[in-house]
């Protein structure tokens, strides 16, 4: 998280045959960098987007929140800002921001859950009657489920990430949709479950 470098984006899309240049859409949930680290291949003054082929979307909530005043606090380290400015030109004119609901694709739409950060999005993937939602750090842990007061650590508003959180769960909970999010155990699927009357995380 602090310098970071890079995680296995790359190589597990290689070891699935998939170049980097066949990529052609890009969304990234928040700007914190253990989520959009992937996005470019910074290195000193040098910065080129990873996936060269591929526009690149968050909310322009994100955009303005990360490319303000936070980029002179001391809440972010020298590295981080280092890598956002390479992110932010090597991204320049790819760049679409997008807002809730909006589709990236069919059956693939965003859904904005801020709180974490300013503007962060996750996406529900639609299918007949089916639907999953990816939510990035819109939940941290699936403990939040049953401790509805506990915030993550991360979460920069913990009070409107505890309602965006809330309003997806309830919608999952109701209707046995899928659910994931980016730092749950072992980045699996689950469903929302009810029992002795508290909710619980059941991995599929
Ligand atoms: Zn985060």
């Amino acid at each position: 998280m602090m310098g970071f470098t890079g995680g296995s984006l790359i190589s597990e899309l290689a070891s699935v045959g998939v170049k980097p240049e066949e990529i052609d859409a890009v969304f990234v949930t928040h700007l914190h960098v253990d989520h959009c680290g992937t996005v470019a291949h910074v290195q000193g003054d040098t910065a080129r987007p990873a996936f060269p082929n591929a526009t690149y979307s968050w909310t322009a909530e994100e955009q303005s929140h990360w490319t303000g005043s936070v980029m002179d606090s001391a809440f972010i380290t020298a590295d981080q800002k280092a890598y956002l400015k390479g992110m932010f030109s090597s991204v320049e004119g790819r760049f679409e921001p997008v807002k809730d609901g909006q589709a990236l694709a069919p059956g693939l739409n965003v859904i904005s859950t801020p709180g974490h950060t300013p503007g962060h999005a996750g996406v529900v993937l639609s299918s007949g009657a089916d639907r999953a939602f990816i939510l990035g750090d819109a939940i941290s842990c699936p403990v939040q489920l049953t401790e509805t007061e506990w915030s993550g650590l991360g979460d920069m508003d913990p009070k409107l990430a505890r309602q965006s959180q809330e309003v997806v769960v309830r919608e999952a909970e109701a209707t046995g949709a899928l659910l994931t999010a980016a730092h749950f155990p072992g980045l699996t699927f689950g469903r929302v479950l009810m029992g002795e009357g508290r909710r619980y995380w059941q991995p599929v």
